[in-house]
């Protein structure tokens, strides 16, 4: 199936029976592939400065009435090393489009933390200049996330979503040309998106080199240009999902944490049902959590206990082996 199914316009609008059976055949791919177990990585928020303007983001630049912060390397490295979650095998460094911060913030930490720990690392920084993702690398970092975060070029430009989308494709295409391990993702659900802008995310993220894709709900942002708009369908979102997954039984598939924020069931747990091999437990520190404003300022954050709880209830247990070593030395089957 990898690599020639893709979903038709009634796949992501299925609903009901149709829904189900979609859904349940996504979790079955993803359960023969990789058991009953997900990958969990903590994420560590290290800077809401951004030099981004994208209307869907309250991070953005022209949010002035956000406290702006950079973490400190030494007191990110206590935490990680002495004090994280036992389920925890890999970690994201995730930051607004902050090369500062990327350089003095993140770099150091990488290298702490390969010196220090066996945890696979992620990045999640934005468009960079290859010097210096060259050095994240050479420091031990192994996977980028970049989201490409909607395909349509013109309407990528309307919504000011980092340089233009062949600038951030080109991004995407050169990481994993020079040695990374890239997963990226969409949202799903923008103001004025239809089916087809569906079907274009998925095309597109079938087109890239990635090892995973996120798919995220579009959730109309405190302080954002788009607050006034309407939220994205969870019905929709786990329709991408599910479909992602039927696409690439391989990939790495986040549940994130904005289901949560989406419809108003329990989608984190439906999320993890239809396909997802990823939770994440978010580790920022209280005291700058508030102002890493993706969304709303009251968030809702994945603890290990909820996250844990959310995997028991869908038959899961956390990975044992990091997503590093999963995706270095994937099982013959
Ligand atoms: S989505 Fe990322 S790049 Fe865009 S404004 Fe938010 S933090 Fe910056």
């Amino acid at each position: 199936m990898s690599g020639t199914w893709f979903p038709s316009p009634a796949d992501l609008s299925a609903r009901d029976e149709a829904q189900a059976e979609l859904h349940a055949r996504a979790n079955g791919v993803a359960r023969a592939r990789f058991g009953p177990r997900a990958f969990v990585r903590a994420v560590v928020e290290v800077s809401n400065f951004c030099r981004e303007n994208c209307h869907y983001c309250g991070m953005r630049r022209d949010n002035r009435s956000l406290d702006r912060f950079r973490a400190r390397h030494d007191e990110l490295a206590e935490l990680l090393i002495h004090h994280r979650p036992a389920s925890i095998t890999d970690i994201n460094l995730q930051s607004g489009e902050d090369p500062l911060a990327a350089r003095e913030v993140v770099l150091p930490l990488v290298r702490t933390l390969r010196r220090e720990t066996n945890l696979g690392i992620s990045v999640c920084l934005g468009t960079l200049d290859a010097r210096l993702t060259d050095e994240l690398r050479a420091a031990g970092a192994s996977t980028y996330i970049v989201k490409f975060e909607l395909a349509e070029a013109g309407r990528y430009r309307e919504l000011e979503a980092p340089g233009s989308l062949a600038e951030r494709t080109a991004f995407i295409r050169a990481l994993a040309a020079s040695g990374w391990r890239v997963s990226s993702g969409f949202i799903a659900g923008l103001p004025g998106q239809t089916i087809e802008s569906a079907l274009e995310n998925l095309r597109l993220a079938a087109d890239l080199p990635l090892i995973g894709c996120s798919v995220s709900p579009f959730v109309p942002g405190d302080e954002t240009p788009l607050s006034a708009s309407e939220a994205a369908s969870l019905e929709l979102t786990l329709n991408c999902m599910a479909a992602l997954r039927l696409m690439r039984p391989d990939w790495v598939i986040p549940a994130v944490s904005a289901l949560n924020l989406a419809g108003t069931g329990p989608g984190y747990a439906r999320g993890l049902a239809t396909g997802a091999n990823l939770v994440t437990i978010n580790l920022t520190p209280d005291a700058v959590r508030g102002d890493y404003l993706l969304y709303k300022r009251d968030r809702f954050i994945m603890t290990e206990e909820r996250i844990l709880a959310a995997l028991a209830a869908n038959g899961l247990t956390p990975s044992h082996q990091s997503l590093r070593d999963f995706l270095e030395t994937p099982p013959a089957n």
